[in-house]
């Protein structure tokens, strides 16, 4: 396999640290809201990244973390006049509902920095022993000038950043050594949540979670880090000066980072208010259909999002559903049971398919031709699997198919159908409440019946239903 490593600026070969293991670490969300579309990118890409080398044969260990105390949340806290843990509570468990509805297995840990804050207060001392970090007045700075290779992952001119940060004046920050160097633990305001530490009542710096947890759930060194393409400066060249001045080797060797998800040519996010929520665009379309869309990119290319796009999307992912149930039915209603020598040879066709899959997925993960390569597939099986095929050669062709869709984590069943009967007891049960004049209840259940996709019109004849 190859990877677009951003440190080096090239494509290279996949060596992993240990032969057949595999270290994974992607940032994850700040988790102060429902999550976006955009924050979704990143999840399915290094899901599916962890499904092939899974595939592959690899022990992938997958670890992504939840970002749980930031400015952000603690604003939201105060908005709603709750403690910080409610918010980053409630929005891990949705964040955890809307990735399961998007097929994006857990990962093999998810920690949460609040849980973890001895070990930042270990790597922060340890930094400080070593010289690389300073304390003033209980606010704890990483000193990027005794860093050498700082800068290394990012390709920036450093003395350009610094002149350029000069100028900007951040109060409390003239304290600082040089420009560049960033907090590791700072002191609690008013109303904030914070931890005791040798330096002050307090709480950890963003970046230094993202080393502590890596290097506890994975060790000092890690195969593959991921990441938007936002967190390369300063969020991962700052994991990468605390993590090596700590332990001296090299961090991750591969960096892979995922371009933006647009809207419009701009990047979505919550503060330009361009977002749409992961839980929305799965209530108009599905998990599923959010996941193939964005697979259809590669990765490292900006992708942009339009209803068009999704309804292209839609109906090209229901291109494979089609076929996939066709096969099924086929397998029903198989007159033959075992493979004809002439279907054994048609089969071994199919393993152009699977070559083509493989060869884009090794080619840094090219999502799009995998695609194709699947696509090749559903058109053999739609022109070669008939009503006289055996019932071995179309289950061949749907495990072939269940298989690569599956890498992709894409499921080739539809939902299960909402049954008439189902509908019928509920519009039944909206009758009776009527009649007891409880029109809450009844438009609970109209309003419960629309979001099953059932839209319900009151006649002269009586209730009428329809699916929407
Ligand atoms: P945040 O919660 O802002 O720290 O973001 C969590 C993850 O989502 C990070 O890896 C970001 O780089 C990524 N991300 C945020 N916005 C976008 C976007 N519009 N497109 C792609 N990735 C994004
Ligand atoms: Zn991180």
């Amino acid at each position: 396999m190859k990877f677009y490593n951003t440190l080096t600026k090239k494509k290279e070969e996949f060596v992993p640290i240990e032969e057949g293991k595999v270290r994974i670490y992607v940032c994850g969300p700040t988790v102060y809201n429902l999550i976006h579309i955009g924050n979704a990118r990143p999840m399915i890409v290094f899901d599916t990244l962890r499904r092939y080398m899974t595939y592959k044969g690899y022990e992938v260990n997958y670890v992504s973390n939840f970002t749980d105390v930031d400015d952000k949340i603690i604003a939201a806290a105060n908005e709603e006049g709750v403690p910080s843990e409610v918010i980053s509570t409630r929005y891990i468990a949705e964040c955890k509902k809307d990735m399961d509805e998007m097929n994006i297995l857990p990962a093999t840990v998810h920690p949460q920095a609040t849980l973890e804050i001895d070990g930042m207060i270990d790597m922060i001392s340890d930094l400080i022993g070593k010289g690389f970090a300073y304390d003033v007045n209980g606010t704890v700075y990483f000193r990027t000038r005794k860093f050498d290779e700082y800068g290394k992952l990012s390709h920036k001119n450093l003395d350009d950043l610094r002149s350029g940060n000069r100028d900007i004046k951040v109060t409390g920050e003239e304290q600082k050594e040089d420009p560049l160097d960033f907090v590791l633990w700072k002191p609690k305001k008013e109303g904030e949540p914070s931890w005791p530490s040798p330096w002050s009542d307090g709480r950890p710096g963003w970046h230094i979670e993202c080393s502590v947890m890596s290097k506890k759930y994975l060790g000092e060194q890690i195969d593959i880090h991921g990441g938007g393409e936002d967190l390369i400066f300063p969020h991962h060249e700052n994991e990468i000066a605390q993590s090596e001045a700590c332990s001296g080797v090299p961090f991750a060797r591969y960096w892979l980072h995922n371009a933006f998800l647009k809207v419009n040519n701009e990047k979505m996010s919550k503060s330009l208010g361009n977002f749409f929520t992961v839980r929305d665009i799965c209530n108009e379309y599905s998990g599923q259909v959010l996941r193939f869309f964005t697979l259809t990119a590669h990765y490292r290319s900006p992708l942009n999002f339009s209803r068009d796009i999704m309804e292209s999307s839609a109906n090209a992912l229901d291109r494979i559903l089609t076929s996939a149930e066709k096969l099924r039915d086929r397998i029903a209603s198989a007159k033959a049971e075992e493979l004809t020598a002439a279907e054994k040879e048609k089969l071994a066709e199919t393993a152009v398919f699977r070559q083509k899959f493989e060869d884009a997925m090794d080619d840094d993960i090219n999502t799009a031709d995998a695609i194709s390569a699947i696509f090749e597939l559903v058109k053999f099986a739609n022109v070669e699997v008939t009503e006289d095929s055996s019932k071995a050669f179309a289950q061949a062709v749907l495990d072939e198919m269940n298989e690569l869709c599956g890498i992709l984590g894409l499921k080739t069943e539809r939902k299960a159908e909402v049954l008439d009967s189902e509908i019928e007891e509920l519009i039944e049960k909206r009758q009776a409440a009527r009649k007891e004049k409880n029109f809450a209840l009844a438009d609970e259940i109209r309003a419960q019946l629309l979001d099953m996709g059932i839209e319900l019109k009151d006649t002269r004849e009586g209730v009428k239903w329809k699916r929407v």
